[in-house]
């Protein structure tokens, strides 16, 4: 399995625009991150989680020229707003299957009306097979993947875990029912926005004892925005098997 990260910025990215915080006007490449996002891929299949406003550009860097879905966390804009771009691949592949909570979906049949409907179709839009996620294991081609309930504020949020692979982002408070179901995964990435708290995210404090609760082999810090710091000074910070992820990375599981 691969796995791509296509973004890994909060929800107004890094830089932010008009922004002059050192860590905007940074030159290093691993501090210029996209809304979060990765691309899921083992055998021919390829899945995406999230699609964000930065979804178009991701799929141009990535080299992405077909996905098999959308696996979506929740409805927050830098983690849906990209689902119009799906367009290119509609108009080759056909109708694109996504996977949401039945919330979620009801929030995107509201914000792409045009994708949804069935009536005077306008012939440009594209069109989608919704699937909806329950709190229960669902199939993806031949992988079964695990869905993993958290909270963002109050905000029921799904992060999801593929075998050996879990992903989980916007949590800021899980259960030991649910972190059970990704206890000693190979690969873990959690999200951790910045140093001082904050009232629908991890921290780093809150996100690496997250990690020690999991145990993971090897995790990966996301959804980081300016106030995290430099890529290359907070990664000095971290524990030997805690990294922070950066746009393009790729790793192999
Ligand atoms: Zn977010």
């Amino acid at each position: 399995m691969k796995i791509t990260f296509l973004g890994t910025g909060t929800s107004q990215g890094i830089p932010i625009i008009g922004s002059k915080h050192p860590v905007c006007l940074s030159t290093d490449l691993k501090d210029k991150r996209l809304r979060v996002s990765v691309l899921v891929a083992w055998d021919d299949y390829k899945y995406v989680i999230d699609c964000g406003p930065d979804f178009r550009y991701q799929m141009l860097r990535a080299k992405c020229d077909t996905i098999n879905g959308i696996v979506f966390t929740h409805e927050h804009s830098d983690h849906v707003l990209g689902l119009d771009d799906i367009r290119p691949f509609y108009f080759k592949q056909g109708d694109i299957s996504i996977y949401a909570h039945k919330r979620v979906l009801k929030s995107l049949r509201k914000r792409f009306d045009y994708i949804f409907a069935t009536k005077n179709k306008y012939p440009g839009a594209p069109t989608v097979i919704s699937n909806r996620v329950k709190n229960k294991p669902f199939k993806l081609k031949n992988l079964e993947v695990i869905p993993v309930k958290g909270l963002h504020d109050t905000l029921q949020v799904f992060g999801y875990r593929f075998n050996n692979f879990a992903y989980l982002t916007d949590m800021k408070t899980v259960s030991d029912k649910e972190i059970k179901k990704i206890k000693g995964v190979k690969v873990l990435v959690i999200n951790a926005l910045r140093i001082a708290p904050h009232r629908s995210h991890f921290n780093l404090e809150e996100a690496l004892q997250f990690i020690d609760k999991v145990k993971p082999e090897t995790a990966y810090l996301t959804h980081i925005s300016h106030l995290l710091g430099f890529h290359e000074e907070v990664e000095k910070t971290l524990p030997e098997h805690v990294f922070l992820a950066y746009d393009g990375l790729e790793i192999t599981i």
